[in-house]
């Protein structure tokens, strides 16, 4: 129930329904369901519903994020509360957790703060937990208002990603396109592994492919719109966390050069040094010497 209606993801086509913009003219969009909206508790009820399973009307009622467990007795109660789940994870010294018989202070704390719970612990690999990953890697709910999906239907319109998609759907099988793939969203996307550098390095990551059309957008929106000028590196990082394009690298990297207001703060930390003069030298004893100092704004 935590972060409730935030962890339900946005379909593509729907976000731009959720945009607002705040009093300084910024216009915004959320990701993932909102309040507010009218059907969001709906939503989020039928998923409530869902994973209470077969405990729903035989024991449990949900209302939004209200669980109510109703039990003729006692005991049976504290069965239900106390009821043994599986926790998957894909960090494999975590499943070595309730065996660990000298655990350090830290793990000590966690181990009691969970003692209440009936649980085991199972590894799985990390390719194969997608779901932990988008729970635990899609924090912020609003992000950049990013070109919503009527423009990413413009794959379509672009002649290389038509081509690919065209490979796709044709099953073709060679070399150039095995890194591109279909997602649930009918999007043509990439796959690209992060850069040694990166914070997670060697990890893959999927990139929505982006047309031709739309760099300019993508790249005024990450880097100056929303972005706060951040320096080319991290500009490239934050949009090849989701996008690709044929030469985002250089394009990114010409971009962020050329932004005349990136090279107008650079400047401003260049002022000129004002000329030197030397200080004439005093000509009695106990002369007097004044210097005025003037800002160069
Ligand atoms: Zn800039």
């Amino acid at each position: 129930m935590k972060s409730a209606f935030n962890q339900i993801p946005l379909h593509f086509a729907d976000r731009h329904k959720t945009a607002f913009s705040t009093p300084d003219g910024d216009k915004y969009e959320f990701n993932r369901l909102c309040f507010g909206l009218k059907n969001s508790p709906k939503a989020f009820q039928s998923i409530a519903q869902e994973v209470l399973g077969d405990l729903l009307h035989n024991g449990a009622l949900v209302y939004i994020d209200d669980i109510i467990l109703f039990t003729k007795t006692i005991d049976e109660h504290f069965e239900l509360l106390g009821r043994k789940f599986k926790v998957f994870t894909d960090h494999k010294p975590l499943a070595g957790f309730l065996s660990n018989k000298n655990p350090s202070s830290k793990i000590l704390r966690w181990k009691l703060a969970l003692e209440e719970f009936n649980y085991d612990i199972h590894y799985i690999r990390g390719s194969l937990n997608s779901v932990a990953d988008h729970l635990s890697r899609c924090v912020n709910s609003i992000t950049i208002a990013l070109p919503d999906s009527k423009d990413l239907i413009m794959q379509h319109e672009d002649s290389v990603l038509s081509t690919i998609i065209q490979k796709i759907d044709q099953n073709d099988v060679s070399p150039q396109i095995s890194n591109y793939f279909i997602n649930g969203e009918g999007l043509l996307c990439h796959l690209s592994k992060r850069p040694s550098g990166s914070p997670r390095p060697n990890t893959t990551r999927k990139q929505v492919c982006f047309p031709h059309c739309l760099k300019a957008k993508i790249l005024e929106s990450v880097h100056s719109e929303y972005g706060g000028h951040l320096k080319f590196f991290k500009t490239y990082h934050r949009l090849s966390e989701n996008f690709f394009w044929q030469n985002m690298y250089k394009d990114t990297k010409n971009f962020v050069r050329s932004c005349t207001i990136c090279l107008s703060r650079k400047n401003a930390f260049k002022i000129p040094p004002a000329p030197r003069q030397p200080v004439e030298q005093s000509k009695e004893p106990g002369e007097g010497y004044f210097q005025s100092f003037k800002n160069h704004a």
